[in-house]
C-alpha cells in the first residue's frame, strides 16, 4: 500500500476553486448563473507591463532566489510611498505568488496563527498542512467583521504563553472591511505588548475605497510585521504568479533561512515575470491612473451592490475596498429551515443549484456553519469594457 502524508490528505480542494467549477459547469449545461462566488479582478493588465514581459521573453537567466534587485529596490518604494512601511530591499523576497511566500513563512514560524473569521480560504489549510497550531479569533458584524484590540487582548490574556502570529488581511477578504490606522494603532499596541508577529497580507492594498491607499500595520508596528502583497489584485495580473514579501529589520536573522529555502523549493521567479513586476512596481502615472480607474469602478459597484441590498432588507456591510462584500441571511432562517437548509454551506448549494446564484457560504471563511452570512463578490462583469465606460469626471468625483 502507498501510503502519502495524512494533513495533505486531509485538506479540501480551495472552496473558490471548487465554486467555479460547479459554476462552469452548470453554464455549460446552459444554465443562467449569476456568480458572485469568484474572486478575479475582471480588469486588463497594462499594456507597459505587458510590454516589459515582452521585452524581457528572451531573458532565460535563474535571477537570485530572493528576486530582481530593482524590482526589490522598486517595492521598497513603493512600499514608503504609498504605505509608509520602511522595508529594506535586501530583505525583500520575491516569489511565485503571495500564497506560497505565505505558506513559507507559515513553515518557518514557529507557535499559534491567530486567524481572525472573515479571513481568507487559504491560512488554515496551509497552517494545518503543517500541523500548526492555531486558533480563530471572533470578529462582530458590528465591527464591520474587524478583529479588535479586545478581542486581541483578550486571547492573550487567556494564552500568555509561546509565540504568537496574528493573520491580519486589509482590504479583506471576505468582508471588503478596511481596517483604519486608528484600529491599526490599537492592535499594534497590544502586538508590542505582547511580542506578536504580525503577517500583513495586504494584496489589496491600492484597491481601498477611500482615497486609494489602505494603511498597514507595519507602518505602527514595524518591528515584528511582515507585508505580503503582489501582482494578482492591485495590476489584474493573478496568471503572472508574482508577490513579494517584506521582512523588517527586527527579523533580518531569518534572512539565510528564506534564501535557502527558496532556493531549495521554487529557486526563483520566471525573470520576464520578475522585469513585469519592475515596471508595475515602478507606478508610472499611466498605470497608476488604471489603477485609479479600477478601484473607482469597484467602489461605484460595491457601494450599489450594498444599497440594493440594504434596500430590500438584507443586512450587509458597506465594502470599503477590494471585491467583496458579506451578507448576512439571519432573518430568512426560518425560510430555510422549512427546506431543512441550516448550514451556510447548505444553503450557498441551495442558492446555486436552484437559483443559479452563486455565492460562498461564511463557514468556509472561519465563521459558524450555522451563522448565515455569505461572501458576495461583486466582479463577475466585462473589466475591459467597464473601463472604457467609465468617464474620467466619474474617478475624480471618488475623491482618489
Ligand atoms: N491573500 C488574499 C486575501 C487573497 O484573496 C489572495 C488571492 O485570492 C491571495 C492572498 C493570493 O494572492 P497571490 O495571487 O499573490 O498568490
Amino acid at each position: 500500500m502507498i501510503e502519502i502524508n495524512t494533513r495533505i490528505q486531509n485538506l479540501k480542494p480551495s472552496a473558490t476553486l471548487a465554486i467555479n467549477q460547479k459554476v462552469k459547469r452548470l453554464r455549460n449545461q446552459g444554465h443562467i448563473v449569476y456568480n458572485f462566488g469568484f474572486g478575479q479582478s475582471p480588469f486588463t493588465i497594462h499594456q507597459k507591463i505587458v510590454a516589459a514581459l515582452i521585452d524581457n521573453a528572451d531573458n532565460n537567466d535563474y535571477l537570485p532566489s530572493t528576486g530582481l534587485p530593482e524590482l526589490k529596490e522598486n517595492i521598497s518604494s513603493y512600499l514608503k510611498k504609498y504605505h509608509r512601511v520602511v522595508a529594506n530591499p535586501k530583505y525583500i523576497y520575491i516569489g511565485p505568488g503571495s500564497k506560497e511566500l505565505l505558506y513559507q513563512t507559515i513553515l518557518m514560524l514557529e507557535g499559534v496563527f491567530l486567524i481572525p473569521q472573515g479571513s481568507w480560504v487559504s491560512y488554515l489549510p496551509q497552517v494545518k498542512s503543517k500541523g500548526g497550531k492555531y486558533a480563530i479569533l471572533k470578529t462582530p458584524h458590528e465591527n464591520n467583521y474587524k478583529v479588535t484590540a479586545d478581542i486581541l487582548l483578550d486571547y492573550c490574556a487567556n494564552n500568555f504563553a509561546g509565540q504568537k502570529n496574528l493573520i491580519l488581511n486589509s482590504p479583506n477578504n471576505p468582508t471588503g472591511a478596511v481596517y483604519s490606522a486608528e484600529e491599526l494603532k490599537s492592535l499594534s499596541e497590544v502586538c508590542k505588548e505582547h511580542n506578536i508577529i504580525v503577517l500583513s497580507d495586504e494584496i489589496y492594498s491600492l484597491l481601498s475605497f477611500q482615497n486609494g491607499r489602505s494603511s498597514s500595520i507595519g507602518e505602527y508596528y514595524p518591528k515584528k510585521t511582515i507585508v505580503f502583497g503582489g501582482l494578482s489584485k492591485i495590476f489584474s495580473a493573478g496568471g503572472y504568479r508574482l508577490g513579494f514579501m517584506a521582512l523588517p529589520q527586527e527579523l533580518k536573522f531569518m534572512h539565510e533561512n528564506f534564501s535557502s529555502l527558496f532556493s531549495e523549493t521554487f529557486s526563483a521567479v520566471a525573470s520576464p515575470i520578475q522585469y513585469a513586476a519592475c515596471e508595475a512596481f515602478s507606478l508610472k502615472k499611466e498605470v497608476l491612473e488604471q489603477i485609479t480607474t479600477n478601484t473607482a469602478i469597484l467602489k461605484t459597484i460595491g457601494h450599489y451592490v450594498f444599497n440594493e441590498l440594504e434596500g430590500i432588507g438584507v443586512k450587509c456591510t458597506q465594502p470599503q475596498g477590494g471585491f467583496y462584500i458579506m451578507v448576512d441571511f439571519e432573518k430568512y432562517r426560518a425560510l430555510f429551515a422549512e427546506k431543512q437548509l441550516f448550514t451556510s454551506k447548505e444553503i450557498a448549494n441551495y442558492l446555486l443549484e436552484y437559483g443559479g446564484i452563486a455565492l460562498l457560504p461564511g463557514s468556509d471563511f472561519y465563521y459558524n456553519e450555522n451563522t448565515l452570512n455569505f461572501r458576495l463578490a461583486y466582479v463577475d462583469f466585462d473589466g475591459k469594457s467597464a473601463t472604457k465606460g467609465f468617464s474620467k469626471n466619474h474617478v475624480s468625483d471618488q475623491s482618489f
